[in-house]
């Protein structure tokens, strides 16, 4: 029978991440923030309280649940605590977790996988690059075979909690654009673990920037980085093939994230309207106030809807890249009107700090630019969907 419900166990897990999430309140946020330092302590919960644990299969300790289950846990917590909070999530639970759990081998997955689940480490994605921007085939990292390895060198950008990560997912070059057999050839992805370096240097430079700071990204240069073979996900000069499940998974993710954080600031503008008078009536009675309010509600219902759709997809091995894509895509501009529209709401005091309206508003805009820019969301439909002719 077709149901929408979301199943007792998942509701189970959304009240028990909401009562963990109370621990965190705005005032945490905004303090981390404000300095660009890591949420450790909310790390350590989720770690000590076997949240990471969610997606680990079951035989090596973990829940064994699928997106589906680790959407909603994102979703729950950047309701209850803003962005960052859905984020750290994505970033153990599906860069690294289901990354690894699907493309690595057997014996690092074994021993990677329970070590992920109890908070051991921080795993970050590394694909963008300075000068290649969206295009990924232009990617100019390089990894070069040594041995019973590669050996990667090269520069990326933006990469989220690269300061603070043990474990790196870099997307490099293996065979020259002009010598592979086919365009998509010659990507591959390697696992980099930074305790077992053997050779070279990762250097990693936080950039200054306005979203999420209190995880923060970086520039990250790459020299002489040695990386035994075993350590490749999926295979040699086929990442290409790779990448669509992690992009996929990350813009459910990133969907989940948007579609939280948008209902939290709905119900902060929505509080607020009610009680704030001016003209001695609420301005929530004010049709130019109350039709946004209303308009994000309908916009952050129908992101969700596509998102589950998308997470269940990619957890029936279906090809979830339309949903996917429109999820992430909807989502962050219901989030960012949201946002924008709470900033209308307060007025004023949507400026000022204290209000958090302005860290979500900023924190907002982000899934519009990145991971996938909406443009190249409107060219995958335009031309993969649509059959329009490809316009760049
Ligand atoms: C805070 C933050 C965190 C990030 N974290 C990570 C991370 O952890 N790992 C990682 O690998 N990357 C990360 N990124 C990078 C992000 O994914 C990229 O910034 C994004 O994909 C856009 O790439 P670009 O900045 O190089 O833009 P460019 O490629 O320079 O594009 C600039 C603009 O031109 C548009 N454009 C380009 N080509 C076309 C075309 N053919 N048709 C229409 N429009 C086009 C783009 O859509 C974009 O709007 C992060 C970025 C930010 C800001």
């Amino acid at each position: 029978m077709l149901s929408f419900d979301e199943s007792e166990d998942q509701k189970l897990l959304r009240e028990a991440l909401s009562s963990l999430a109370i621990n965190f309140p705005e005032t945490y946020w905004r303090l981390h923030d404000g300095k660009g330092e890591f949420p450790q302590e909310y790390f350590d919960a989720l770690a000590s309280n076997g949240w990471f644990n969610l997606n680990v299969p079951e035989e090596l300790g973990g829940t064994g649940m699928g997106l589906s289950e680790v959407s909603i846990a994102i979703h729950e917590m950047s309701k209850d605590c803003g962005m960052s909070a859905g984020d750290i999530l994505m970033a153990i639970c599906v860069f690294a977790i289901q990354t690894i759990k699907t493309f690595a081998r057997e014996h690092l997955r074994r021993r990677l996988l329970p070590e992920l689940g109890a908070g051991k480490h921080v795993m970050s994605f590394a694909l963008t690059e300075p000068t290649s921007g969206v295009n990924i085939l232009d990617i100019q990292t390089t990894a070069k075979r040594e041995g019973d390895g590669y050996v990667i060198n090269g520069q990326k950008i933006w990469i989220t909690l690269a300061h603070k990560a043990s474990l790196l997912n870099v997307v490099a070059r293996t065979t020259p654009k002009g010598e592979a057999s086919k365009r998509t050839e010659g990507l591959t992805l390697f696992l980099v673990e930074r305790a077992a370096l053997k050779r070279g240097q990762i250097r990693a430079d936080r950039i200054d920037d306005i979203s999420m700071r209190a995880l923060g990204s970086n520039n990250l240069y790459l020299e002489d980085v040695f990386v035994p073979e075993d350590n490749i996900l999926g295979q040699l000069d086929r990442g290409w093939e790779v990448l669509p499940a992690l992009l996929n998974a990350e813009r459910i993710s990133t969907a989940s994230m948007s579609v939280g954080l948008g209902q939290l600031v709905l119900r902060k503008a929505t509080e607020y309207a009610k009680k704030r008078t001016v003209f001695d009536r609420p301005i929530g009675s004010n049709q130019a106030i109350q039709f946004p309010l209303a308009r994000s509600k309908a916009d952050l219902e129908g992101a969700w809807a596509v998102a589950q759709r998308a997470a269940w997809e990619f957890d029936h091995g279906e090809d979830c890249a339309v949903s996917a894509n429109v999820a992430a895509y909807m989502g962050a501009r219901a989030a960012f009107f949201a946002a924008d529209r709470a900033i209308q709401t307060f007025g004023g005091l949507g400026y000022a700090k204290s209000t958090d309206i302005e860290r979500h508003w900023r924190d907002s805009r982000l899934f519009r630019t990145g991971p996938v820019p909406e443009e190249m969301v409107l060219n995958f439909l335009g031309q993969r969907v649509l059959n329009l002719p490809r316009s760049y």
